[in-house]
């Protein structure tokens, strides 16, 4: 992952106290519980992780969640964006809504031997075989909310509100040609029936164990997708002055697309990304083909600047393959816009992630930004939502030394998972408690 730097905020200074929790368990009692479950978080966590499924083909995975949910008496609807699992938890008392998020998929990493539950699991990916992995910690977000439903459900009758378990399919994106994610599960009534008040969602990131991490503001990027078709005119590479290169065309169209973020964006103001990760075009060495493809990602933080952004994408690529003799056809597909957590929010849950930070890794606070995009900014578009990470490093391991999500060698310490389920419970009852 990258990391930009942006102003940090004073406002998390103000965080309020807590209102009391009444009949519900205090901290002690939350971390027993959770601590209770963890045998089964990670079991659940293990045959998740040794059986991972691609975006919108979670069928196992979304069986297990809605057994699992079905089991502590919720209302379960299942199918919701494709194989997405939404659990309601009515407690005994009023209160106000509160949907928790988990994503359910998995990456075509190939994962390599080592752990006794690891994926042997192959499958066929834009027409290639290739491994299947938890390489990215959905396998732990998903059994950290399993056991959050499981302690949440014990209260139900004291529980002054309502719990929606949002367990949502292809946080990493779709199959060619397919919708899914956070987008269709809100579309298809995620945060619409019951109407939710807020929404929180935590990511394993390689952090010290246990540690939770919240950034106020501008916490994640958002992302496009950048298809282009340069067209020219196929020659003889002997004699290129008989048609348009769209070889040395796409080279220039790359180059100045750098070039147009560095001369032309404010870098202090809003960071911003893009790379090309994919080039195709042309057969033989020397012929001059008609077209060339290229494929790649746009990263934003600030909202603000993001039209004008895109519109000098446009503008760079259509002129830079003018002047080469040649023409461009350019597509942008929005992923997700940046997660971005309100101050109010973050202010007001504080005081809960102290709390479970104290008898776990900590809190940091503020840490720059990432480059790294998640859907689960489409569900802070709709309501107040806070998104948080939770530190799953092996203790001796430093931040910098182990592998990023989506590597092969991603590793989860599963002592952290408890933590996280301490979180999501917490979370819960004191946004409850603060009332509607
Ligand atoms: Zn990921
Ligand atoms: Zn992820």
């Amino acid at each position: 992952m990258k990391f930009q730097t942006l102003a940090v905020s004073a406002v998390l200074a103000m965080a309020a106290a807590i209102p009391a929790r009444g009949e519900l368990p205090d901290q002690a009692g939350i971390r027993a519980q959770a601590k209770a479950v963890d045998p089964q978080v990670i079991a659940w966590r293990r045959d998740i992780h040794q059986h991972p499924e691609l975006g919108n083909r979670e069928t196992r995975t979304a069986k297990i969640v809605a057994e699992h949910l079905r089991s502590l008496g919720m209302e379960v609807r299942t199918g919701v964006a494709h194989t997405g699992v939404i659990g309601i938890l009515k407690g005994g008392k009023p209160g106000p809504v509160v949907a928790l998020r988990a994503d359910m998929d998995a990456l075509p990493v190939t994962e390599p031997e080592g752990l006794p539950f690891a994926s042997r699991v192959k499958t066929e990916y834009n027409g290639q075989q290739v491994g299947v992995m938890h390489a990215c910690g959905h396998d732990a977000h998903t059994a950290i909310l399993m056991g959050a439903a499981k302690i949440l459900a014990g209260m139900k009758a004291d529980l002054p509100g309502t719990v929606v378990f949002l367990f949502q399919p292809a946080e990493e994106g779709v199959p060619a040609g397919e919708t899914g994610g956070a987008k269709q599960m809100i579309a298809e009534g995620a945060l619409a029936n019951p109407k939710a008040d807020v929404v929180f969602g935590l990511h394993t990131w390689p952090g010290p164990p246990g540690r939770l991490t919240v950034r106020n503001g501008g916490t994640m990027a958002g992302s496009d997708q950048l298809s282009v078709t340069v067209k020219g005119r196929q020659t003889h590479g002997a004699m290129p002055s008989k048609g348009v290169d769209p070889v040395t065309a796409s080279a220039q169209v790359i180059l100045a697309l750098q070039t147009m973020v560095t001369r032309q964006m404010d870098a202090a103001a809003a960071p911003v990304v893009i790379s090309v990760g994919r080039i195709n075009g042309g057969i033989r060495h020397n012929i001059i083909p008609d077209k060339v493809e290229l494929s790649g990602t746009i990263r934003h933080l600030d909202p603000e600047t993001h039209d004008q952004f895109l519109e000098r994408i446009r503008k760079t690529i259509t002129g830079t393959a003018e002047v080469a003799g040649a023409s461009a056809d350019v597509t942008i597909e929005p992923y997700a816009p940046p997660v971005f957590n309100p101050s109010d929010l973050v202010a007001k849950m504080m005081p809960t992630l102290e709390r479970v930070g104290a008898g776990a890794g900590g809190v940091l606070r503020d840490p720059p930004a990432t480059m790294g995009a998640e859907d689960f900014a489409w569900y802070q578009k709709e309501v107040p939502g806070m998104y948080f990470f939770l530190g799953i490093n092996k203790a001796e391991v430093g931040m910098g030394e182990a592998a990023p999500n989506h590597s092969p060698d991603f590793f989860i310490n599963e002592d952290a998972l408890k933590t996280g389920v301490e979180a999501m419970v917490s979370l819960t009852l004191d946004y409850m408690a603060g009332g509607k």
